[in-house]
């Protein structure tokens, strides 16, 4: 047993800081480790160098700000994490490792929302096709990530809404995944996940206070305060689709009226162009309208991209974030959607609170969710299991 305070268990908790610092990041020079953990240059030293020794830690040259420096990372096969993404119309599964390599991914269409059974059939059959493509050791899968595009309850796991996934209320998505793979599972909605990827591996990097808006079937926004995802008592936080811009405007599906989504979700944004267009419009078709050149499909892009501006304006003022990744098929507009927000923004948001922030595409598209699904048990796994060498599977994995 070690002693608190004791030598050893002072280096043990510097062991942790560091692998945990590198697990986070997916790889960093010793200099940010340092910044990073608060250890001091010489320390950092002599824990990479005991853990490299131990073949925790990979460490490559490389340079920084013009001068050689190395770089850490978690060694490519000390573990295995998997992402697993349901949206309304497919499932999309990645499996990377430990130093942020991603090693397979696989998409396929399912109606996600028809039954919640059929959705994990499917995603422990595409998980196990992938393992076995990428030819991993099932005995190292640390954790998986999965995401759901839906209001899950902090406290008890459970899918909340009864109107945006109907198929699966009352479902608890990470226990019927775990039953099945016999390996952890972290369940987050589909906005924090995008907002967790983009963080990590997109439009995100280097920044602390972000928030990833994602316009869909409805309208929600992932938040990443002081580089966490904050989730709220009830994991209820980021509902910006539910803003009120105008009182007497449509009635929303929340019972409200006016509710931003009712001015840039696609169910109500396809209507409005439905007696010059048709009716087979998809938000994805009216994007590439608009930067054809099409004039109505440009002014409903203006229009929507306005007033989500009006939504980040708000969200500039009450956490002034530095960086607002926009994701889902509306990225794709590019300058069409962003000019219009940043209008928005430099219109309704106190000026000092909308002065460091840039509005970005996210740079991921459609695998922003997965890859957060990544992120999360990346950081949902603990170091102690990595550190000695087991790592935490809670039943022999994929009998
Ligand atoms: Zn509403």
């Amino acid at each position: 047993m070690e002693t608190p305070g004791s030598q050893s268990s002072l280096h043990r908790a510097n062991l942790e800081r560091v692998v945990r610092a590198v697990r986070l990041a997916g790889s960093l020079t010793q200099a940010e480790i340092a910044r990073t953990t608060g250890l001091s240059a010489a320390t950092v030293s002599n824990i990479v160098r005991e853990l490299k020794d131990g073949g925790t830690v990979e460490v490559t040259p490389t340079s920084a700000g013009g001068r050689r420096a190395r770089s850490v990372s978690l060694s490519g096969d000390a573990g295995i994490v998997i992402g697993v993404d349901f949206g309304h119309t497919h499932l999309r599964v990645a499996v990377g490792n430990l130093a942020h390599q991603v090693l397979a991914e696989e998409s396929e269409p399912l109606d996600v929302d028809a039954s919640a059974a059929q959705g994990f059939d499917r995603a422990e059959q595409l998980v196990s096709r992938l393992i076995a493509v990428t030819g991993v050791d099932r005995a190292k899968i640390a954790g998986i990530g999965l995401g759901v595009p839906g209001p899950i309850d902090v406290e008890s796991g459970t899918l909340g809404s009864t109107s945006i996934l109907p198929g699966w209320t009352g479902t608890k998505p990470a226990e019927e995944l775990k039953d099945r793979l016999g390996v952890p599972v972290h369940v987050d909605n589909d906005a924090n996940l995008g907002a967790l990827g983009e963080l990590v591996w997109g439009s995100g990097r280097g920044v602390k206070d972000l928030a990833y808006i994602k316009v869909a079937s409805g309208v929600g926004a992932g938040l990443v305060i002081s580089g966490r995802i904050y989730r709220g008592p009830g994991g209820t936080a980021g509902e910006i689709g539910h803003i009120t811009l105008d009182e007497s405007g449509p009635v929303c599906r929340c019972g409200n009226r006016g509710c931003l989504e009712t001015f840039t979700a696609a169910r109500y944004v396809l209507p409005l162009l439905q007696s010059s267009h048709g009716t087979e419009l998809t938000m994805e078709r009216v994007v590439s309208l608009a930067r054809e050149g099409d004039p109505g499909c440009r002014r409903v892009i203006a229009d929507v991209g306005r007033h989500i501006g009006s939504g980040v304006a708000n969200l500039c003022n009450l956490l002034n974030p530095s960086r607002v990744v926009l994701g889902g098929d509306l990225a794709e507009a590019g300058e069409l959607v962003l000019g219009p927000i940043r209008e928005s923004v430099g219109r309704y948001a106190i000026p000092s609170a909308a002065r460091q922030l840039s509005v970005l595409p996210g740079a991921l598209g459609g695998r922003a969710e997965v890859l957060g699904a990544l992120a999360l048990a990346l950081s949902e796994m603990g170091d102690s299991t990595l550190l000695d060498g087991s790592l935490p599977t809670t039943a022999p994995a994929f009998t």
